[in-house]
């Protein structure tokens, strides 16, 4: 039986009639860059994450990359955030010439651990940008008051987390600006590279607004160097169709996470492997499902992938090991905790199509992995 890590084609094949027509409706507009496909979709994203706007860009990478800038981050300053997650979450720090402050994660959500935080703040910080990390909020209350406590904004990586609650909020309404991803691998994914920004500020979303096109109000001229970072009309057309499904993906999600714990704890792995850790009260997008595999996790990885079942590593080089980030001069040993993370973490396949003969399959190889 194949277990594919993701399986995209299910899910396009069933809303290719309705995909087709949005793209033809495009083709037929000859309208290609922004226009009302995507200041619709604009609308819809801000009610589905609850916030004030939403300001459609050409990428998760971007948005993080435009929410800094609009905060007025660069050379010298300083920037607080996660080891443990994917590599724009840090080189969005220092394209424009700031710093990444790394703290360690907490284990067992792998999202930063809040209470090292403020032993990092000083005069240069300018912004905390926490990882809601495989689609779980970081600590927002706790982050909430250290920001409010010193006066330093926070910009969500929400990339992994659209639709995730903290308490009734939901990801993205919870700092000056929240920064999603429409990469096709996330819970809501393009047909391409897309995505957007989140905020209730009316002065931030002007600023965004302009920043995405070359930090312009007005065609031609140009109150700050901004990018060219905008979002297709054909990519957002074929969001909208996809947009009111997202929620009945979100629950198919949760339901083979439920179904994972089950299979698990039944064939006795529960204290082999660590199964994810849901903190109380939040929605869980799960946007992966990952599992610390600490006994012999590469040669796990590479059994499953001999039985045609499909993992990956989220991620396996902290980022303050990054050869490109060298020059931080961070030691191996500095964040115990996302090192240690990146040697035992296994994604295992969540997505909403995956039946449960499938994760039968998967859990019944892993157990044979470790008979
Ligand atoms: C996917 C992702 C990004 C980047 O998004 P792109 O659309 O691929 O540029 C940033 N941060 C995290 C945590 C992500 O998972």
């Amino acid at each position: 039986m194949k277990v594919p890590l993701l399986d995209l084609k299910i899910q396009n094949d069933a809303l290719r009639p309705d995909i087709d027509r949005a793209i033809k409706k495009v083709l037929d507009s000859n309208g290609f860059i922004l226009g009302a496909e995507v200041s619709e979709l604009e609308a819809q994203l801000a009610r589905y994450c609850q916030t004030e706007y939403a300001i459609g860009c050409a990428s998760g990478t971007d948005a993080l990359l435009l929410a800094l800038m609009a905060l007025d981050v660069s050379v010298g300053d300083e920037v607080i955030t996660t080891p443990y997650s994917f590599f724009a979450t840090a080189s969005s720090i220092t394209r424009l010439g700031a710093t990444p402050v790394f703290v360690d994660i907490d284990p067992q959500t792998y999202n930063l651990d809040v209470s090292q935080i403020e032993a990092k703040i000083n005069e240069k910080t300018k912004a905390i940008q926490p990882v809601h990390l495989y689609g779980q909020c970081a600590a927002m209350d706790e982050l909430q008051k250290i920001s409010g406590k010193y006066n330093v904004p926070l910009i969500e990586d929400a990339a992994q987390a659209i639709g995730a609650e903290d308490g009734e909020r939901r990801a993205g309404a919870m700092s000056a600006v929240g920064c999603f991803s429409f990469y096709p691998s996330k819970n809501l994914g393009a047909m391409g590279d897309a995505g957007f920004m989140t905020t209730n500020d009316e002065a931030l979303a002007k600023k965004l607004f302009a920043l995405r096109v070359h930090g312009s109000f007005e065609r031609y001229y140009h109150k700050w160097v901004g990018l060219n970072s905008r979002l297709d009309a054909m990519q957002a057309a074929i969001l909208r169709v996809k947009l009111p499904h997202l929620d009945s993906w979100t629950q198919a999600r949760q339901r083979n996470a439920e179904n994972y714990r089950r299979l698990f704890t039944d064939a006795g792995l529960a204290e082999v492997i660590t199964l994810p850790f849901e903190r109380e009260n939040v929605r869980h997008i799960y946007n992966q499902f990952v599992i610390r595999a600490p006994n012999k996790r590469d040669e796990l990885r590479s059994f499953l992938n001999e039985n045609e079942i499909g993992t990956d590593i989220y991620y396996p080089v902290s980022l303050h090991l990054q050869e490109c980030f060298a020059y931080l001069n961070y030691g191996e040993n500095d964040f115990p905790e996302s090192l240690r993370a990146s040697r035992e973490t296994l994604a295992l396949p969540i997505y909403p199509e995956l039946n449960g003969e499938q994760q039968q399959f998967v859990v019944a190889k892993i157990a044979e992995f470790y008979s």
